[in-house]
């Protein structure tokens, strides 16, 4: 009996996951809900500030800001279709957990995270004059008890620097996704999402009230959600590289970082940082802080969503599962 019903599991959960993973790789999902996070915000997150010597002294939270809201207006002008969620139009405060929070609630397709690049400044020095200063000569006459302690004065000549702190020489935009090995954090926002997932099935909404994400077989179709979600990521963040590049910009590529971004893990659909310039670079720095630079980003961002977007919703494109 238990050799029968062991059996009878084998040739069953394999088999209905399969039936599962197909039709979702199949059916093409529909964007409704594209969720716009302008990274950092408020005095207690302000972010990366530029630093280095005759910086603007930017905060990224405003850079972020404003380049968010461009992409807010590109996107609804550009996909009229979709629902443009910002998680933020104001310099407020909001904890990762809210923004992961605020995303999930309204049920996003793609969460694009905007943020503004750092890295350790080293500090440079400069001669800004001499000065003359006493110093001392140290002699001692006598031996012994008597042995003496002589000090001669003498004038010398002495460099003033002046110190700074140097820009970084790295500059351009890179584009971020959750890592792999991270998976398992990405399967917990799945798990915790609605209990309804809404799977998409003949073209058509329909909503699988059976799945609980708490059984074993609930956990790996959770799993594959993760797997279609780190892929669908990478393909829209590979897209952003491209249109970037396509704007003249140094584009440094898609990356995974290793420590893992809490946002992109703990949110239940495809998500992408999109690091945009480099705020203690000087060219980095007045880009992302410039109307056109802003407007550039906006668009190029705009432009692969759309690419994504025609490429996911295509019926004709089926994609098997990599
Ligand atoms: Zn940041």
């Amino acid at each position: 009996m238990l050799m029968k019903k062991v059996s009878f599991l084998f040739v069953f959960a394999p088999l209905h996951l399969l039936i599962f993973a197909n039709a979702y790789a199949q059916t093409p999902k529909l964007i409704k809900t594209i969720v716009v996070d302008a990274g950092h915000g408020g005095t207690r997150d302000p972010g990366a500030t530029g630093q280095y010597e005759n910086s603007l002294r930017s905060q990224e939270k405003d850079v972020t800001l404003a380049i968010a809201l461009k992409l807010v207006d590109e996107l609804k002008k550009q996909i009229p279709n979709v629902n443009v969620i910002p998680t933020r139009t104001t310099d407020i405060y909001q904890s990762p957990t809210e923004k992961a929070k605020i995303a999930n609630e309204y049920k996003g397709d793609l969460f694009l995270c905007i943020h503004a690049d750092s890295g350790p400044l080293k500090q440079g020095r400069r001669k800004i004059g001499e000065r003359t200063v006493t110093r001392y000569k140290i002699s001692y006459k006598g031996k012994g008890k008597r042995k003496k302690k002589i000090k001669t004065p003498y004038e010398a000549i002495e460099s003033v620097y002046e110190y700074f702190k140097m820009p970084l020489t790295r500059n351009g935009t890179s584009v971020w996704i959750f890592a792999a090995h991270k998976t398992s954090a990405k399967l917990q926002a799945i798990m915790d999402g609605d209990e309804n997932f809404e799977i998409e099935a003949n073209g058509v909404d329909s909503v699988d009230s059976g799945l609980d994400f708490r059984t074993p077989e609930g956990r790996t179709i959770a799993a594959i959600y993760a797997k279609r979600f780190q892929e669908r990521s990478d393909r829209l963040a590979t897209m952003v590289n491209e249109e970037i590049e396509n704007t003249g910009r140094q584009a440094l590529g898609v990356n995974q970082r290793q420590k893992g971004i809490w946002v992109l893990q703990a949110t239940n659909m495809p998500a992408i940082l999109i690091e945009t310039g480099f705020i203690n670079n000087p060219e980095d720095e007045r880009y992302i802080n410039s109307e056109k630079g802003q407007q550039e980003l906006a668009e190029a961002i705009t432009e692969a969503v759309k690419r994504y977007k025609a490429q996911v919703e295509s019926a004709n494109n089926v994609t098997p599962i990599r």
